[in-house]
């Protein structure tokens, strides 16, 4: 009897900081890869009443969530950092991917390509996920449970296969958090509101993905909706 109430005590001492650390800490050392979509002569979606282009959404919110990320403990590489065009899609992921390798010795370990949609309508709104490969999907369902509340309209993750999402063989996501040709979305950008939530939501993601992948969960499977 007295052993085991010596021994409890003892247990949790060993086992708890173990579960504590990749829970407190998921993103320590981790190789992100960040692409900012579209950007100089290729605009993105535009929103018509306001002239908001969907380019500098991206980019605001890349940059935003890299500083995040950074001050989490993670090594963070962007496809873009200003307003540049793009000359090629599988170089940018090729280069972004170098760096990952030349900084910890592997690929990166995801690529989240951030976009905003379009749609002919100025009051359409949705939270769309886009993967590439069954490796994608814990990641891409992550993404999509933390940015869903965003608008609180599910238009599902979805296997698409195009973007930054099929080169390098890299674990990633398309994310459209929300449609930039709604109106009501131009003006809480505007405002300036819109972009530190969806930063808020896309760490939250990633850092799901991170602690499930983890604690051996997120290994893909499951079918999109
Ligand atoms: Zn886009």
């Amino acid at each position: 009897m007295t052993k085991k109430i010596f021994l409890l005590p003892f247990l949790s001492l060993l086992i708890i900081p173990f579960m504590t650390v990749s829970a407190a800490a998921p993103f320590d050392g981790k190789l992100i890869a960040l692409d900012a979509g579209h950007g100089g002569s290729e605009t993105g979606a535009v929103n018509a009443t306001y002239g908001v282009q969907e380019k500098d959404v991206n980019l605001a919110v890349a940059l935003a969530l890299r500083d995040k990320l950074v001050a989490a403990g993670a090594q963070v590489f962007m496809t873009r950092t200003t307003d540049e065009t793009i000359s090629s899609r599988k170089n940018r992921v090729a280069a972004v991917n170098d760096q990952c390798i030349a900084a910890g010795g592997r690929k990166c370990d995801v690529l989240v390509s951030i976009h905003h949609n379009g749609n002919s309508s100025s009051s359409h709104d949705g939270t769309l996920t886009i993967y590439n490969e069954k490796q994608d999907v814990a990641l891409a369902k992550a993404m999509h449970d933390a940015l869903l509340p965003l608008t609180g309209q599910d238009e599902g993750y979805l296997n698409g296969g195009y973007g930054m999402t099929v080169y390098e063989h890299l674990v990633s996501t398309l994310t459209e958090a929300y449609y930039i040709t709604d109106d009501s979305e131009a003006q809480q950008y505007l405002a300036g509101t819109r972009i530190g939530e969806e930063v808020d939501a896309q760490f939250a993601g990633l850092s799901a993905y991170f602690i499930a992948k983890a604690s051996g969960g997120g290994k893909g499977g499951g079918r999109p909706h």
